[in-house]
């Protein structure tokens, strides 16, 4: 394998092919755990590529000597797609270097960047071009686009602009063969036979690496508000989401909604970043230190003044508080505010991450079905394991609900996860398939779901899948081992 290292060392540079000094070696083997120190691998070799000819000479030596690649954009990834395998004979393909925006085309409403570059910059790139980019995760400031593809991503903002494939016009990769695929294209619409693009999209690195993308951008909203408002039950919560859509319409970027318990959470592993809530739940608390059971953000923007918009908006919420659906609201006043709002929102996974392990779905339902979904899987989980407790929050407006289960108090999380989690997923995943919904609305199958996509997906599904790998990657060189069952 020496010989496949140097090979790769011609490539890229000496500096960029990575090879661990020992087990403890950081720069290492942060590569090789995921986020959520879930998973460990073990690679032969992390290689850093700088352009998208030098990635198509590694695939080529990689497929040569048989080595599976392994790609990696900003490790944020919460299905273990992104780990290698324990063997020592991977290629972790990182590629944080190729990290520019090439070119932004105002009139075209587009932009061109190369796949490592940070999400975060991509948005600011277009903000500097009085124009936006849409594509809004917590994880933002790490997540790298080509990852933000290769999963699909969602977001906050998906009820208006739609998933990283909607806001994806044309990509470039490199195939399993390492020859360059030139599909970077800026057209709305491109009627020439099977989408490759979209094949990508979601692929997880299993059919190509993206090394570049062509995105969609949109005018630059004038005005922008969140309101952070307390609702009692999740049927007022959806009634809330009937109500916000009409009233609103175009003006309804994101509605998010965070039950009391994560909120919970969050005042006790990050009370800082939780400042908001703690303003609203003292507000209604009036004698008691209560909380409301669901408390949800609205997200708007609008092309016209932010009074219009706040005119908008205090319409919404008096329409609803007449209607009982709400108990209290409020308006973020400055840009202050809204980050605090945001930060409640966003901090809840880094307060789970605190808390401990659990088992975590991010599963899809029709949003008519939410609240049957909630009923049934409380009550399933609390018959199979009583006393478990239950972290729901998430992207309501999308269906899209992150359902994740913790031991009872007194029982060890490692413990529950080890005995537990193939049960707490079958009963999860059987209540939300049962009503029409996904087993992953949002971070993909990855090491976490390929077994259990395995068991649902289907022959036909599966078969197809298969088909489609076999083709476009035969000596199996991406990503092994990864999404398909
Ligand atoms: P990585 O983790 O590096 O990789 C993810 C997968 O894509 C792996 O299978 C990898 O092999 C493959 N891949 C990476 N780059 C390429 C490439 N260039 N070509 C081909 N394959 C590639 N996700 C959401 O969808 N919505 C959210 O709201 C959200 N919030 C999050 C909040 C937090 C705090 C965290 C930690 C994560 C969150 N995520 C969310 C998950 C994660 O951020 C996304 O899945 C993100 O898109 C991953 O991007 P990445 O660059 O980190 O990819």
């Amino acid at each position: 394998m020496n010989t496949l290292l140097d090979a790769l060392r011609a490539v890229v540079g000496q500096a960029h092919v990575l090879v661990p000094r020992d087990a403890s070696d950081p720069e290492f083997s942060r590569h090789q755990t995921d986020w959520r120190g879930r998973y460990h691998g073990w690679a032969m070799a992390i290689v850093r590529p700088a352009s998208t000819g030098e990635v198509a000479e590694v695939i080529k030596l990689c497929a040569a000597h048989r080595a599976g690649v392994v790609p990696q954009g900003g490790h944020t990834g919460l299905v273990g797609g992104g780990v290698p395998d324990a063997s020592g004979q991977q290629i972790v393909l990182s590629l944080q270097r190729m990290n520019k925006v090439l070119s932004v085309d105002v009139a075209n409403l587009s932009m061109t960047v190369e796949a490592g570059c940070l999400l975060a910059e991509v948005q600011q790139a277009a903000d500097d071009a009085g124009l936006l980019f849409p594509l809004s995760l917590a994880s933002e400031g790490s997540c790298t686009i080509g990852g933000n593809l290769a999963t699909n991503a969602g977001g906050t903002h998906v009820l208006r602009y739609g998933t990283a494939r909607e806001l994806c016009l044309g990509l470039e990769a490199v195939t399993a063969q390492g020859d360059i695929w030139n599909g970077l294209k800026s057209l709305r619409k491109d009627n020439t036979g099977y989408d490759l693009r979209d094949l990508l999209i979601g692929s997880e690195g299993t059919l190509g690496i993206i090394t570049r993308a062509s995105l969609r951008l949109y005018p630059k909203p004038a005005s922008r508000l969140s309101a952070l408002v307390a609702c009692d039950t999740i049927e007022q919560t959806l009634a809330l989401l009937t109500l916000a859509r009409r009233t609103l319409d175009a003006s309804l970027c994101g509605f998010e909604a965070m039950q009391a318990y994560p909120i919970a959470l969050t005042l006790r592993h990050k009370p800082e970043q939780a400042k908001a809530a703690r303003a609203l739940l003292r507000a209604n608390a009036s004698a008691q230190d209560i909380s409301p059971e669901w408390s949800v953000l609205i997200d708007t923007s609008s092309p016209h003044s932010q009074a219009s918009l706040q005119a908008q908006l205090e319409d919404t919420l008096s329409q609803a508080l007449q209607a009982g659906l709400i108990q209290q609201a409020s308006i973020a006043q400055s840009d202050t505010q809204y980050r605090e709002m945001w930060a409640l929102r966003e901090t809840i996974p880094l307060a789970e991450k605190v808390e401990g392990q659990m088992v975590k779905h991010d599963i899809g339902v029709p949003t008519s079905c939410i609240p049957a979904f909630l009923a049934q899987a409380e009550q399933a989980l609390s018959k199979a394991f009583p006393g478990c407790r239950i972290v729901c929050f998430g992207h309501l407006g999308d269906g899209n609900l992150h359902f994740n289960v913790q031991s009872p108090v007194g029982i060890d999380d490692q413990a529950f996860l080890l005995q537990h989690e193939h049960a707490v997923n079958t009963i999860v995943y059987d209540i939300a398939v049962s009503l029409g919904g996904t087993i992953s609305a949002e971070h993909g199958i990855g090491q976490l779901k390929r077994e259990e996509l395995g068991r649902r997906q289907g022959q036909i599904g599966t078969g197809l899948m298969r088909a489609i790998k076999q083709a476009l990657d035969p000596q199996g060189l991406l990503n092994p081992g990864r999404l398909l069952p």
